[in-house]
């Protein structure tokens, strides 16, 4: 048996029970660490004395933004040249070299930025490859000063960890998982029923963000599906196969997976499919276990799931004993219980009473945590991202007298003791 399960249980164990976020809390320990260094300051200076042969000194510093170098991104298939070009700005605005490798999947936006993009662009440094896996896995092997990545979860972020730990490499890794949707039972249905139609089947599901799944008590279940119902036919009409707002799956692959998805639970709205078209009708299933394929994936595809609760307690001990997401969602009319969930859970983003709309603003960062990611973009975080934060001290070369102070041998005097 592993000697520190116990230990990290334990502090697991701290962690869910949420007690390390309150203000007062942080505080508290942060004041008994104070006090730690005040009261022992003399065991400190000795301790570091003995093992070290050293003491410290502060002094004042400045931070100079600093370019990584050579960075590379790559870009995922469901929005082919948005996903490649946020990334791109902050790293021309930050001053690096890149090279960017969109998804082989997407052939003419591939295309397209392979051919025209670079007509634009200083060649001598910006790049465009064109690569599937086997050629990406080569490109990968070569010395980058920062990947930033945006795929699949967590097989790609692995692949691109294990090869950026080759050059001891940064990364940012944009993934996914499945983002989980809160709805009380004290709300106004019919715009929660819009607003979770709309981020499901926006692309036809093929967003990263978008709630893959509702945690709502039975009694909710039976109010939302008639409004789910009404909110798919104001979109996308009683036939959205032949909505021009209803977007197709990516490849015949895709459909496939999603496709078998539909076996898990019951069908309770849509359903319908046509493989040649690659179109999956927006589909709800109920009776969904926490066993079924469709919970054991994530989605990716015009299908929302309900699983039904007990009560807030339950969604959230559900929302924690799993991965944690790119994103939580919570609708309730009463602003404690959408507190509730976002102060209990942990995701790389959240929204309240609505779906995708926190991605549309810049001044928040965007990214994920544990198994959906690692590091944030948009705005002035994709500039932060591609910086090297160097951290500076430039003296002036006078007053010698003063540094020999810290300069060996040590006596007690000099040391203040
Ligand atoms: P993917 O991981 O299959 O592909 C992404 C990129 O990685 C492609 O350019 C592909 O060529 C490359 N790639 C794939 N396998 C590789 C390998 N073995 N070695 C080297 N390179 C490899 O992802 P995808 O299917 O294109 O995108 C869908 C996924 O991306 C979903 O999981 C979605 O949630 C996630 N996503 C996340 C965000 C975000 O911002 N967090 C945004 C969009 C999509």
């Amino acid at each position: 048996e592993n000697p520190y399960v116990g230990l990290v249980s334990r502090l697991r164990a701290a962690w869910l029970s949420g007690r390390t976020r309150s203000l007062e809390y942080r505080m508290a320990q942060l004041e008994a660490l104070g006090r730690f260094l005040e009261e022992k300051k003399q065991d400190i200076l000795e301790a570091t004395a003995l093992d070290m042969r050293k003491a410290t000194q502060l002094d004042s510093a400045f931070i100079r933004k600093d370019p990584y170098g050579v960075v590379l991104i790559i870009g995922p298939w469901n929005y082919p040249i948005y996903l490649l070009l946020v990334p791109l700005i902050g790293a021309i605005a930050a001053g690096n070299c890149v090279i960017i490798k969109p998804s082989e999947l997407t052939k003419n936006s591939e295309k397209l930025m392979e051919e025209v993009l670079p007509q634009y662009l200083d060649k001598d440094c910006f790049a465009v490859v064109t690569a599937g896996v086997e050629e990406t896995t080569r490109l990968l092997e070569n010395k980058f000063d920062y990947i930033f990545f945006t795929g699949d979860s967590p097989s790609g972020g692995r692949i691109i960890m294990t090869a950026a730990a080759k050059h001891l490499t940064p990364v940012t890794l944009e993934l996914g998982g499945k983002n989980p949707c809160y709805v009380s039972d004290t709300c106004d249905v019919q715009n929660v029923a819009r607003r979770v139609a709309w981020g499901r089947f926006f692309n036809a599901g093929q967003t990263c963000i978008a709630p893959d799944y509702v945690l709502c008590s039975v009694e909710m279940q039976e109010k939302l599906m008639p409004a789910l119902r009404e909110a798919i036919t104001e979109f996308y009409g009683s036939e959205p196969r032949n909505s021009p707002d209803f977007a197709r799956i990516v490849g015949d692959e895709q459909f496939k997976r999603v496709q078998a998805l539909l076996s898990s639970g019951r069908v309770a709205i849509g359903g319908q499919t046509d493989e040649k078209e690659r179109y999956i009708a927006p589909t709800v299933l109920v009776d969904v276990k926490p066993s079924h394929p469709a919970m054991q994936e994530e989605i990716f595809g015009p299908i929302l799931l309900i699983i039904t609760v007990a009560n807030m307690d339950e969604a959230i001990d559900f929302i924690n004993s799993r991965e944690r997401p790119l994103v939580i969602y919570a609708f309730s009319s009463d602003n404690k219980v959408v507190n509730q969930v976002l102060e209990r859970t942990s995701s790389g983003g959240f929204c309240g009473n609505d779906t995708l709309m926190h991605v549309t603003l810049t001044s928040l960062p965007f990214g994920g945590i544990g198994s959906s990611g690692l590091g944030m973009c948009h705005g002035q975080f994709t500039f932060d991202t591609f910086t090297h934060h160097r951290g500076c001290l430039q003296r002036g070369t006078g007053l010698e007298p003063i540094n020999t102070l810290r300069y060996p041998p040590y006596s007690t005097h000099k040391m203040g003791l």
